[in-house]
């Protein structure tokens, strides 16, 4: 996976992958909250390395939301948010294409 630039909340989030014993060894990923940057971990599979950038953005979200989520709670949303979009990704895709549409049509009107 290659790094790339995400907006979330109209934040632009930097996502890293990189070698971990650059940074933390042994670590899946990290989130810098002032910085707005991410870091996974590029030696892990690709499943691992989605699941740890959802972690690493619902640790981001907390903060941008001012609700202060400690590590279990990021770990258990996270992991249910990932399993809500590897199994309903069809669904998830047709209903953001109609949100998309109709966004587009309000913007016409
Ligand atoms: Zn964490």
């Amino acid at each position: 996976m290659s790094n790339r630039t995400l907006t979330i909340l109209d934040t632009q989030i930097d996502v890293e992958y990189s070698d971990p014993s650059l940074w933390s060894e042994g670590a899946l990923g990290r989130a810098y909250i002032l910085e707005s940057k991410i870091i996974i971990n590029d030696t892990l599979k690709d499943d691992l390395k989605l699941l740890t950038l959802i972690h690493e953005v619902t640790h981001l979200i907390s903060n941008l939301q001012g609700v202060e989520l400690d590590e279990t709670q990021v770990t258990a949303l996270s992991h249910g948010f990932y399993s809500f979009i590897k199994n309903n990704l069809e669904i998830l895709n047709e209903d953001l294409h109609k949100v998309l549409l109709s966004s587009e049509d309000l913007q016409q009107a």
